[in-house]
């Protein structure tokens, strides 16, 4: 059966709110109540205070699409995109939650009844991962679900894999925290990879769709566990990875979205071959851009704002490196706005202010890529062994706006790394000099910096000199 992403989005929501859901609408990318996040990266951000029993709703089950960012900070996905079939810098989260209300049994009875009822996905297509320890899930998928033993895998802590599996879920250090169980969808013996819990989960056969966390334990600062008293249920599933499903194809990227903003940026582009890396990367990267700009963070040279710009400039080399010839970044907001569907309507409503602030950066951007990629690429030609040094990173960075990642991204195209701990070290001397020159004025600090508790609250024109500025209320 096939369905649109934006069909699926619908579907969603309206089965959980037919089994008592609040449909909330997907909050900022900008965390409103979370100083210590660099963007939302979940449908339970929003609900965070509401979990810890200090913020009281009126109602105890919600459900929501949320837009999401996983590009620096804890969760970051920005270098595996181009690379997996399932991993955005911008998606949404499908979720539904349960304050203190339904438990383990009604989460996992309501998931299966999603993906085989409503979306009629075969049975046995499906594996699903539980938590070492939580026979109680187990009993739940195996007794009541009918799920064989053997497709119902144990896992534990983990134990440092990349992208592995840790089916332990904790805020933090401290507080709530739980099991959680994962339903994983099998594309085929055609596609590498192997089952969740062995040493080739990390391929693209098994493609994790949804998680389900049980917020069970409250654990206390000298690490003891004590059961909360009314557990509550958080999920999440990557509504690309299930339009990937229902629209018949592997990779996240030949949806119905991508399809069409590959296309697009093909046109814009200039470039034919639509099967390109970097129109993935450049599809990828217009909407977390788009999306940001659209919640109020600019572009700039620290926290947020350098995030947005590392990713942005890596747009414009991608697009640069095939053939673009002029700014093109800024022209795929309105397709993406189109075809978001009800995704896209607040993005619309931003559109023209979205436009002008992709293109003044990409402007700026466009008249030191030239000759900053001329001078990487000499670099790299003459390099002694298969590290580029910190010292030729840096110069990029100072003279021509080359964000590390972004050279990485170059260097890793020819089989090379760099030196960051080299580069760390130049700009720690850097800011030395600029410090022993008494100049405070340029923070060249590109570490993640999250001013607390500012609101967006729309944007001026300009500031008189043509540049647009976000408004913010403290
Ligand atoms: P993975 O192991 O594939 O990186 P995850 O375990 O990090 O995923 P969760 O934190 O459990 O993901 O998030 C819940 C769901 O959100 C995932 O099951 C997946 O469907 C989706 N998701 C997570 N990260 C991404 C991403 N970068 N792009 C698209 N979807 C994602
Ligand atoms: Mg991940
Ligand atoms: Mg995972
Ligand atoms: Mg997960």
């Amino acid at each position: 059966m096939y369905m649109s992403t934006d069909e699926i989005r619908r579907a969603y929501l309206a089965f959980f709110e037919s089994k008592g859901h609040q449909i909330v609408e997907s909050s900022s990318l900008v965390p409103a109540n979370d100083p210590t996040l660099l963007f939302t990266n979940a449908g339970m951000n929003q609900f965070k205070d509401t979990f810890l029993g200090l913020e009281k709703r009126n109602y105890t089950r919600a459900t929501s699409a949320q837009r999401c960012v996983r590009a620096g900070g804890k969760h970051n996905d920005l270098e595996n995109v181009g690379f997996t079939a399932r991993h955005h810098t911008f998606f949404e989260m499908l979720g539904n939650f349960s304050f203190g209300d339904y438990f383990k049994h009604d989460a996992i009875g309501y998931a299966w009844e999603f993906l085989t009822k409503e979306l009629q996905l075969p049975a046995d297509r499906l594996v699903v991962t539980i938590y070492e320890s939580d026979d109680e899930a187990f009993e739940i998928w195996n007794k009541e679900i009918g799920i064989p033993a053997d497709r119902i895998v144990r896992i534990g802590d983990n134990k440092g894999a990349p992208f592995a599996s840790d089916n332990f879920w904790q805020m933090g250090d401290t507080g709530p925290c739980g099991p959680c169980t994962e339903i994983f969808y099998d594309h085929g013996d055609h596609i590498w990879g192997g089952r969740p819990g062995t040493p080739e989960e990390d391929g693209d056969r098994f493609i994790e769709i949804w998680n389900n966390v049980f917020m069970q334990f409250n654990r206390q600062a000298d690490g003891t566990m004590e059961p909360l008293p009314k557990p509550s249920v958080d999920t999440g599933m990557g509504i690309e990875r299930i339009a990937a499903i229902m629209q018949g194809v592997h990779s996240n990227y030949e949806i119905d979205i991508f399809k069409t903003l590959i296309k697009e940026a093909a046109a814009v582009i200039g470039y034919d071959d639509l099967s390109n890396q970097s129109l993935r990367v450049v599809a990828d990267h217009i909407r977390s851009c788009a999306y940001l700009i659209a919640d109020g963070v600019m572009p700039s040279n620290e926290g947020r704002g350098y995030v947005l710009r590392r990713i942005i400039r890596r747009a414009v080399r991608h697009g640069n490196k095939l053939g673009a010839q002029g700014v093109f970044f800024y022209k795929l907001v309105g397709p993406l706005a189109e075809i978001m569907g009800t995704a896209g309507v607040e993005l619309k409503a931003q559109q023209e202010l979205v436009e002008k602030v992709l293109k003044i950066e990409e402007d700026n951007f466009s008249r030191t890529l030239d000759r900053g990629l001329t001078i990487l690429n000499e670099a790299l030609d003459n390099i002694d062994g298969n590290v580029l040094d910190g010292e030729t990173v840096f110069k990029l960075y100072d003279t021509y706006g080359f964000p590390a990642d972004l050279t990485n991204d170059v260097a890793r195209e020819r089989g090379f790394s760099i030196d960051e701990d080299g580069f760390e070290t130049a700009m720690a001397a850097q800011r030395q000099r600029a410090r022993d020159a008494g100049n405070f004025g340029v923070d060249y600090n590109d570490a993640i910096k999250v001013d607390a508790e500012t609101t967006f609250c729309g944007y001026s024109a300009t500031d008189g000199e043509g540049v647009i500025v976000a408004l913010y209320r403290d």
